[in-house]
């Protein structure tokens, strides 16, 4: 029975999760050396490096990898 209610928060956390990075990979993302606005996928988002707004990301256009700032949405 504990067993279960452990997998039910991870199932919850992992939801959360989810939905949080899914929210934010729907903003995009300015880069500092070109000023080029991409996307990048919620997979991406969770398993980046981040410091409030800013996304440690590879820019799909320069290459540069550097911090990105999040973009509010338009
Ligand atoms: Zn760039």
């Amino acid at each position: 029975m504990e067993y279960l209610f452990a997998v039910l928060i991870l199932i919850v956390a992992v939801a959360i999760v989810v939905i949080l990075a899914k929210r934010i990979a729907s903003h995009t993302f300015k880069c500092k050396h070109c000023s080029k606005e991409f996307n990048i996928k919620w997979s991406k988002v969770v398993v980046t490096e981040h410091s409030g707004n800013e996304y440690m990301l590879i820019c799909p256009y320069c290459k540069t990898k550097d911090w990105c700032t999040e973009q509010p949405k338009k």
